[in-house]
């Protein structure tokens, strides 16, 4: 196969099974058809109003002052008085849409959806907004529009401030706030003069929407601790109490309002929200007015053991803890509209302060509007199965739902409201195991075919290591041409029969794709398997137990990797493997300055994956350290070579540009940061200085010679500058360290050669990326060229979880971008990050493109391991994908998944790009010689 249509193939192969999984594990829970339910009773409230203070951590709003005081004291007095509270928990990812998603429609959005796209709608769903007879919104315009454009008719409307006033550092956001209250106060003003405004006002079921994203912004800008954040929670306190007072007001204090205050999800320590730890997703939730019940002392410990209550000084006020789906059904309930359809949200009576009769008919239309969910998505499964092989939930078929339902609605009847309540709640948990039951009901059979095919692919990429790149004893097979004949025979009819079985189940589209791949991935498989007879007639030759010692370190320490994306201290128990290395190869005689070097350097590096992932603590001066480190580190590098060859003056000029502006970039970060936060913006000297750093840093290597370690050298230097710039604290020190431990890997892997007594060997100094590669000099693979492979992508990883882990990569730190812009703009911010994550991969790469060279390897050969490598990786991950447990877990395991995936295209693509920024040379001052035809 030509390496193009093998390229090709390859990533087909893995596209669809990376796809795969958003079909087995992540498609949309939604069904539709379903009828809304509503509660027979009249509602204790006519209007709810809705606060939702983006980005406001529980902690942050419950922990009181040193001196026992409140910085939201209106708030505080709800809590201890008039109304109940609890924290809300939120799901993975602890982001504004799927939190107000959760809080309005009741449901926790997939994260297909989530991937879809931010502001747009990617499905239609049903949600308190669109039940009510008219919503009122003020807010952001990322939030707002979704629900009105999901929301039948017109009846949502929605007042948006322009996207720009989103300001990350110059001005105060508590102006969004404020712009907020302003806004509400001004148009029910309005409405006392305006009659149809006014009349529709007065009508039963509306909902107010605030929607107060200050706090959110604030807390971007400068941290959850910061004064800015505690201030704009202050304002927002004070918004709230004089807002209520005004809603009152122009329901001339009716007792008809119900208020609910709560937040779409938490923040961190450093400013940043996406992932599940405790500090995102605890939210608080604060409900009063209208039928809700009033603060209930308790004097017995409360069943809640994370110790919040005393930190907060509630433990005498009753907590009620909601999930984040559940406030919508409490907002429907108090005004009595019917519950989102589908929601899986369950009512908290706790908060209702009502008749038991009302609490018993709520938790009834909760548990029939959940189970209309079941039995769609079960009439669904029915429909697109074939009838012998449908297996039902057992715990709910339809003779149980009927019963379940009649002893519900007889216990109510009976006014045996308690046990009719708990009915119900089973009735609901088994729903929505139901749902879960059919939801996953194909995942088993998808999942065995992409494996089926999974496996075949390795398999085939193994075979054709061993045909094309590995001398064995080759026998010619005469059978082959007879058995290739039938083999496609066979393939075809396999083909037609998995077609026309999923054709009589009525399959969606993707799962021929699924099912029918591997049929032509075993299809090349057993056409190559001549190579493996090869391989067992040339057995005894080979040193069958150094193969099997082989075998097992390399399986090992693909464990190992797989173990580090979990706990990145399995890198340091590898570095610390790895560093003994020259010892068990006996070169530490023969090399000693090199072991040693690669040793301390493997020691270094090691301590990296123990230290706390990037944006936890912000240290400049480390980043200066980081600067003068690598500047001292090439200084001393360039002298000792000076000793043994010369440079050229060209060279050297601009390894002396190279290490000044090192120098500089070091300084930058340090002087963006004290200026920023003496609030005298980000100099434009600065600014300057980072575009045209991050502008060059490709450009400038190309301008040095390709003498091997002159022209690394000059990649490393310029990629180093640009990552000091995107660094805040220790992990600027982690190019400089890597960088000398690659320079290491290459001296010792041609020691090593040595060591093996390969013929036609180039001494390292004199080796030029340019110069053509002697095809007859390019050797076939031996066994160590899997060693080879594997610390490839042992280095990789460590590149990649050596400074941070998945959920700091995910969630966002603004600071690290600060000497470029202080401007939200996640296009470029992200860009930018994206690019903070690539140096240390191209560091590592362009070593691999050395030890290619240096080693006389067709760089398409040790690749092949490293798909062979990462692929068995993979599917490791396939395995560990879950759809259950904490939400943090889940994202984990996806992310995982996809960077394994796309670890092996990613890094042929990056293969590409190293190939010429080693290869390539510009020259600037010499014109070309010009040839007219
Ligand atoms: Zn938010
Ligand atoms: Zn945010």
């Amino acid at each position: 196969m030509r390496t193009i249509t093998f390229f090709l193939v390859g990533l087909t192969v893995h596209v669809v099974f990376f796809l795969s999984i958003f079909d087995i594990y992540f498609t949309s829970p939604l069904v539709h058809g379903m009828t809304p339910q509503s509660t027979p009773l009249a509602p204790p409230a006519s209007r709810v109003v809705l606060f939702v203070a983006d980005g406001l951590r529980a902690d942050s709003l419950f922990t009181l002052l040193p001196n026992s005081s409140s910085r939201t004291p209106y708030l505080r007095s709800v809590i201890e008085e008039t109304g109940t509270w609890g924290v809300s928990h939120t799901h993975v990812p602890t982001e504004s849409r799927p939190g107000h998603v959760a809080l309005i429609a009741g449901f926790y959005e997939d994260v297909s959806a989530v991937a879809k796209g931010w502001k747009e709608n990617p499905v239609e769903f049903d949600s308190v907004f669109n039940e009510s007879r008219n919503t009122w919104c003020w807010g952001s315009p990322d939030i707002l529009p979704m629900f009105a454009k999901g929301a039948s008719g017109d009846h949502v409307y929605t007042h948006t401030y322009p996207a720009k006033e989103e300001d990350f550092a110059s001005t105060d956001a508590s102006r969004l706030d404020s712009w907020v209250f302003t806004q509400v106060k001004s148009f029910l003003q309005s409405a006392k003069l305006n009659s149809t405004l006014k009349a529709s006002l007065l009508e039963d079921g509306n909902v107010f929407f605030l929607h107060l994203l200050g706090i959110d912004t604030n807390g971007h800008a400068h941290r959850p601790m910061s004064q800015e954040y505690l201030d704009n929670m202050a304002l927002v306190d004070t918004g709230v109490a004089e807002l209520v007072s005004v809603f009152e007001d122009f329901f001339g204090n009716d007792g008809r309002t119900a208020y609910v205050f709560t937040s779409d999800h938490g923040m961190t320590n450093w400013g940043s929200h996406g992932a599940g730890h405790p500090s995102e997703t605890l939210t608080p939730v604060v409900a009063w007015g209208a039928g809700v019940n009033e603060a209930q002392r308790v004097t017995d410990p409360q069943p809640y053991e994370d110790g919040y209550l005393q930190d907060w000084k509630l433990e005498h006020i009753r907590r009620v803890d909601v999930n984040q789906a559940d406030i919508a059904p409490l907002m429907a309930s108090l005004i009595g509209l019917p519950i989102p359809v589908n929601s899986v949200g369950v009512l908290p009576l706790l908060y209702l302060n009502n008749s038991n009769q009302f609490k018993a008919e709520s938790m009834f239309t909760n548990a029939i509007q959940v189970l209309e969910q079941f039995k769609m998505k079960m009439s669904q499964k029915k429909e697109t199965t074939l009838s012998f092989l449908f297996t039902p939930f057992q715990l709910l078929t339809e003779s149980k739902q009927a019963e379940f339902t009649q002893k519900a609605r007889i216990l109510i009847q009976l006014e045996k409201y308690s046990e009719a309540i708990s009915l119900c709640r089973t009735l609901i948990s088994l729903s929505l195991d139901g749902l879960v039951y059919y939801h996953t009901y194909d995942r088993f059979f998808l999942g065995c075919s992409v494996v089926l095919g999974f496996i075949g692919w390795t398999s085939y990429v193994i075979l054709v290591i061993l045909k094309t790149h590995v001398s064995l004893n080759r026998h010619p097979n005469l059978t082959k041409q007879i058995s290739s004949h039938s083999l496609g025979r066979i393939s075809v009819s396999v083909a037609v029969m998995i077609t026309v079985f999923l054709l009589i189940q009525r399959s969606p589209v993707t799962y021929y794709v699924y099912c029918l791949l591997p049929v032509p991935v075993w299809y090349s498989v057993l056409k190559e398997s001549g190579a493996l007879t090869d391989l067992i007639r040339s057995a005894p030759s080979l040193q069958l137990w150094k193969c099997f010692v082989y075998f097992v370190l390399v399986a090992f320490g693909i464990e190992l990797l797989v173990a580090s994306f979990f706990h990145r201290a399995m890198l340091t128990l590898g570095l610390a493997v790895v560093s003994l290395w020259p010892l068990l190869l006996g070169l530490f005689d023969k090399a000693k300055s090199c072991s040693l070097s690669w040793f301390v350097a493997c020691l270094c590096l090691a301590v990296f994956p123990l230290m706390p992932v990037v944006g936890r603590d912000h240290n400049l001066h480390l980043v200066a350290c980081a600067g003068l480190l690598t500047v001292f580190t090439s200084a001393c590098y360039l002298w000792s070579s000076w000793q043994r060859t010369p440079l050229h003056p060209g060279d050297r000029r601009q390894f002396f540009t190279q290490m000044i502006h090192v120098a500089v970039c070091a300084c930058v970060p340090f002087l963006t940061h004290s200026s920023l936060q003496q609030k005298q913006g980000l100099p434009l000297l600065n600014q300057i200085v980072s575009w045209s750093t991050l502008a060059s840093s490709i450009f400038v290597p190309l301008l040095s010679s390709t003498r091997l370690f002159h022209r690394l050298l000059s990649i490393f230097l310029s990629l180093i500058s640009t990552y000091l710039l995107l660094s805040t604290g220790s992990e600027a020190l982690f190019p400089p360290v890597l960088s000398w431990l690659m320079f290491a890997w290459i001296s010792i892997e041609q020691e090593a050669l040595i060591a093996q007594g390969v013929s036609g060997r180039q001494e390292l100094s004199s080796i030029d990326f340019s110069a053509n590669i002697d095809i007859s000099n390019i050797r076939q693979l031996k066994l160590d060229d899997v060693r080879r492979s594997y610390f490839f992508v042992f280095f990789i990883i460590t590149a990649f979880f050596g400074t941070g882990n998945i959920a700091s990569i995910n969630s966002f730190d603004p600071a690290s971008v600060y000497c470029f812009l202080t401007v939200f703009n996640p296009f470029v911010m992200g860009g930018l990050m994206m690019w903070k994550v690539i140096i240390p991969f191209i560091i590592v790469m362009c070593t691999f493109e050395t030890i290619q060279v240096a080693t006389q390897l067709s760089s398409r050969s040790l690749f092949l391991i490293v798909l062979v490598i990462s692929d068995v990786m993979a599917l490791h991950f396939f395995f560990m994908v879950q759809d259950y447990g904490s939400w943090l877990d889940i994202g984990t395991s996806i992310s995982h998944y996809v960077i394994v995936m796309s670890m092996t295209i990613f890094l042929m693509l990056l293969s590409v790009v190293t190939h010429l920024l080693t290869s390539k040379r510009l020259i600037l001052w010499k014109r070309p010689k010009m040839h007219f035809p």
